[in-house]
Order: C-alpha cells, then structure tokens, then sequence
C-alpha cells in the first residue's frame, strides 16, 4: 500500500516563519520614495500600513515567531497535505519522486489566506478597524474577506473588471464573507476616474486595483489600511509557513528535495515553497533547483528589466528593486488571472539575479494540458496558476524519464480550480490563445520603468 498523504500533527506545525531577508548573498536595495526617490522610512508607509507590519517589512532576524491567535486560526485546515503523486508519476512513467504540496485545501481554496489572517491580526493589534485592498482573480480578495470576518473586521476589495465579469461567483463568494466587492477601474476613486477616462475600455489590471485601494487607506486619516496579496516581504515570510511544514513533511519519510517548484505572479506561493531550502543552498552548498514558473504572456523573470519600479500604476506605491515589465504593462487576458503582475517580490527578485534561483515562462494551452492530466491521475482540478507550477513538475519528471535520474521534486499546488470553469471551458472548446510578446511590445512597456 502507497502512502499518498503525508500528514504533520498539529501538535508538529512550524511556529516561527522563516525571513529569507537573513541569508541573501548580496544585500537588498532599499525600497525609494516614490516622489523624493530616497529610502523610504517607517514613517512614510504608516500612511498605508500598520506599525507592526512595517517592523516585519523591514526585519532582519532569521525568525519571526507565528501568535497564538494566528496559529489557532491557522489549524483550521493546517498543516495542510503534503502528498506523493504516485499516480502522475505512473502516468508519466518516470522514476522522478514528486511530491505537492496541497494549498487548495484551505478555507479560501489557495494559500493567500496564510498571510491574510496574519495581516488582519496585526492590523487589529494596532488598532484598525478596516482594510482595502486589489484582487485579481478573486483568490486575495476572498482570502482577506474571510480574515476579516473570523476577526470582525471590514473588507472593502477593488476586482480587476475582466476578472469581475469572468468570475461573477467569485464575487459573491467574498459578499458571503462580508466583503464590499467593487470592479476596478472604478468610479470612486480619483485615481479610478482618471483610468476610465484615460482608457474607458480598459479591462483593468492589478497595477490599477492597487492604485484604487491605496488611495482610499491614503485618505482615511489613518482609520482604514491597505493590504497587499503578494510581493511584499512580510507577505512572502507568512507564506514561508507552507515550505517550512513541506521540510518537515519530507524529513518525516527520508527524503530531501532536488528542484522546488511554484507558480509566480508576485511571487508569494513560490516565496513560501522555496523560501525555507535557500539557506541550505547558499550557506551550506545543497545542490537544489528552484525554478519559479510564469506565464509567457507576462515574462516578469525571464524577461522584464532588473530595476527599480513602482507597484502600481498611478505611481503611488514605493519604487522596488525587481525583475518588471513596466508598471503599466498590461498583460494579455490569460486566464491565470493572479499571474498577471508586471513585477514581482524583491528577495525572489534578488535570488534569481545571484543565481540561487531561476524561472521558466510556459504557454497556457501546455498548462491546461498538464492541469487534465493533474486531474485525472491526482483527481484534484486545479487553479490555472498552479497549472504553470504542475506543468514544469512534470516537464522536469519527463526528464527524469530519458535521464534515468530518479530525482525528489516538490511543488507548490497553490489552489483549485473551482472557480475557473470558464477557463477550462475554453480550453476544452480548444479556444485558449497562447500570446508570445513581441520584444516590441516589451520594450514599449518597458519605457515607463523610471532611470534612476
Ligand atoms: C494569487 C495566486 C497565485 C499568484 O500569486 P503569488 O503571490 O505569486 O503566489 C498563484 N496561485 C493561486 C491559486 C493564486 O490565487
């Protein structure tokens, strides 16, 4: 008998996360102001965030300890599966060992919410009563809905309109949750107005929901903040909980992965898988693989600049060191809709540019075609983002297969795909476009990026 689900007792669940900040080799750009261009201080994101989240931002100690009341929201569904894919592995026929871990299992179907909880409680300690913020194919705004609610706290989300339109449930769902869900570029917002009339067909980016949900914590007067899915570092250190339960997980039968695997949009999931073997390659010369995997329609790692530039696209957000495509880049409508970010987290940013990391972009079309053989085999129908991380699984197992290799791959499965039947409608109908960008189009994007 195959073992197939390799539990942690909750007893066991990592209850510190780990802060890559403490082992990349060379150190990090400081993040500018967006108007002065110097560092930015505490001071000025308390516009936006709370004290406490800055100190995390900011931090440098190797571990920062998980609170009592986020670890008890926490085992609500952690630690969550890790499970060996001994019926893909069959299918593909490849001595490869892969193992997933399962994120889709939690209250909000994807990983987003191990940072939404722990963003809500902290915003709570320090006195906020309401947050704003973006989401693009539901999945954050859903997540942070439901922190709030479990902490009795408002949720106001800007939806990217094409995502709005394409996912209507979605919608609901965080309305279920109590969230006040509003479609982005919007009307209530300056920064919204201007986009409508600048581009009244727009089909809205995260770039812009941003720029929306900043504004309306800009201009509380420090009643209500603002609260970002991904890039961010104390968002990639709350994720670092699912790699840390993976280590774990794998340590409990023998094994010790080769390649590492996550889907990258802003890059949190993949922050989280990776985040806690980069110290084993960087201090003590393990010979691991970590590929981070994006969507060809929007290249931010194998093919945007390595630069300083903003979040959103009003410009408003503080100038980050990353790989972007320019922060008014907007990506074609693929489906993989939390893919669609023209930048990307600054540590997985730093990684890849020294060599500890890499990334792969795959079509979605080969992406689709991975997810159905995910869910035939794993019997699991997945999110169109973790498809990207499924495909070069299995592309690196199907290695494994000529090679003779039989190598330990792990994956991030980073949610399910239960809201994306129009996705695998289209797919099925064969109308999906896959979108191969013109350097022409790249470099036009790539014009607003700031010369600092
Ligand atoms: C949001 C999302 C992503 C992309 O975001 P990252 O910050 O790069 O992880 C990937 N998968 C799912 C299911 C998501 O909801």
């Amino acid at each position: 008998m195959n073992e197939y689900n390799i539990m942690l007792d909750a007893k066991d669940m990592p209850d510190a996360w780990y802060n890559v900040a403490s082992v990349i080799p060379e150190p990090l750009d400081p993040p500018l102001h967006p108007a002065t261009h110097q560092p930015v201080t505490a001071d000025d994101l308390g516009a936006i965030f709370p004290p406490s989240l800055i100190a995390q931002e900011m931090a440098t100690e190797e571990w920062i300890s998980i609170p009592g009341p986020v670890m008890d929201l926490y085992r609500l569904w952690r630690p969550s599966p890790l499970r060996r894919a001994y019926r893909l592995e069959k299918a593909l026929g490849t001595p490869a060992k892969i193992y997933y871990k399962n994120e889709s299992v939690s209250p909000s179907g994807s990983h987003k919410i191990n940072t939404s909880i722990a963003q809500a409680y902290y915003n709570k300690q320090d006195g906020v009563m309401e947050l704003t913020t973006e989401t693009g194919a539901g999945q954050w705004g859903t997540a942070l809905s439901i922190a709030c609610a479990m902490l009795c706290m408002r949720c106001t989300v800007y939806m990217v309109r094409v995502s709005f339109e394409q996912k209507p449930y979605r919608r609901v769902l965080m309305e279920t949750y109590g969230g006040i869900v509003k479609a982005s570029p919007s009307e209530e917002t300056d920064s919204g107005k201007a986009f409508l009339q600048k581009y009244p067909d727009t089909t809205g980016s995260l770039g812009m929901a941003i720029s929306e949900a900043v504004e309306v914590a800009a201009k509380s007067g420090g009643l209500v903040k603002y609260s970002l899915g991904s890039v961010l570092n104390h968002v990639c250190l709350h994720q670092t909980i699912i790699g840390l339960e993976a280590r774990k997980q794998l340590e409990s039968v023998g094994e010790y992965p080769d390649i590492v695997i996550g889907c990258c949009g802003g890059g949190s999931n993949y922050a989280g898988i990776s985040f806690p073997f980069v110290p084993d390659k960087v201090r003590d010369g393990k010979d691991i693989d970590f590929i981070a995997v994006e969507p060809t329609a929007c290249p931010t790692l194998t093919r945007g600049l390595y630069a300083y530039d903003f979040g959103d696209t009003a410009e408003m957000t503080p100038l980050l060191k990353q790989y972007t495509l320019g922060h008014n880049f907007v990506p074609p409508g693929i489906h993989a809709g939390g893919l669609r970010y023209h930048g990307v987290a600054q540590t997985v940013a730093a990684l890849t540019k020294q060599g500890v990391m890499r990334a792969v972009a795959v079509h979605q079309n080969p992406v689709f075609d991975a997810l159905m053989l995910f869910s035939v085999t794993e019997g699991i129908v997945a999110a169109p983002e973790s498809g990207h991380a499924v495909r070069v699984a299995i592309d690196e197992a199907l290695k494994c297969k000529e090679s003779g290799e039989s190598k330990t791959i792990l994956f991030n499965l980073s949610g399910h795909g239960h809201f994306d039947m129009t996705a695998y409608e289209a797919y099925l109908n064969k109308q999906l476009h896959d979108y191969e960008l013109d350097q022409e189009v790249i470099d036009r994007a790539e014009e607003c990026i700031p010369k600092l």
